[in-house]
């Protein structure tokens, strides 16, 4: 279920790998190159649960993401620092149409923020300035890659 940020008292990742093992992760083709120099085969094509076909991280055979890794009880991304978009968002939803609690204006475009209480980390309740930074951070990062995206289209398919 999706929660308005404005019900989410607060987030925090517990480390338990749930997304990690459950999600099936949708990779921008402009991410592609850069995990595939990482770990070549990282990246492959999948139909997803809900019909859409399309690049996604690659699974262990247990139905992790590749690169998963348990050290010590927790579980830790191995590649912080080139996870995908979509990683970096969870569980923050961006979308476009929404209510009023989940309603933001950031950079010029009216985004509606929700989080994905299936998520152990997000505690309902009423919002603090923290969530509110955390919830425009999530928006900023959804509209510029989205926006990125739409960059590279234009520039590949010029009209
Ligand atoms: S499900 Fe939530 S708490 Fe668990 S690893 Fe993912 S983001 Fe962190
Ligand atoms: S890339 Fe990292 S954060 Fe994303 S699903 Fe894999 S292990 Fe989790």
């Amino acid at each position: 279920m999706d929660i308005p940020w404005k019900r989410v008292r607060r987030w925090e990742c517990l480390e338990c790998g749930k997304c990690c093992k459950a999600f099936l992760v949708p990779v921008r083709i402009y991410e592609r190159p850069v995990l595939e120099r990482r770990r070549p085969g990282s990246v492959t094509i999948a139909i997803s649960r809900e019909g859409r076909r399309g690049l996604y991280l690659s699974k262990k055979e247990s139905g992790e993401c590749i690169f998963l890794v348990k050290v010590f009880g927790r579980y830790l991304c191995s590649i912080q620092d080139i996870k995908p978009v979509a990683c970096r968002l969870y569980p923050f939803r961006v979308k476009k149409y929404g209510n009023e609690e989940a309603y933001l204006r950031v950079d010029e475009e009216d985004v509606y923020v929700y989080l994905d209480s299936r998520c152990p980390g997000v505690k309902e309740g009423k919002a603090d300035l923290n969530m509110y930074n955390m919830a425009v951070e999530a928006a900023r990062l959804k509209i510029n890659s989205d926006r990125l995206l739409e960059r590279l289209r234009v520039s590949q398919f010029p009209h």
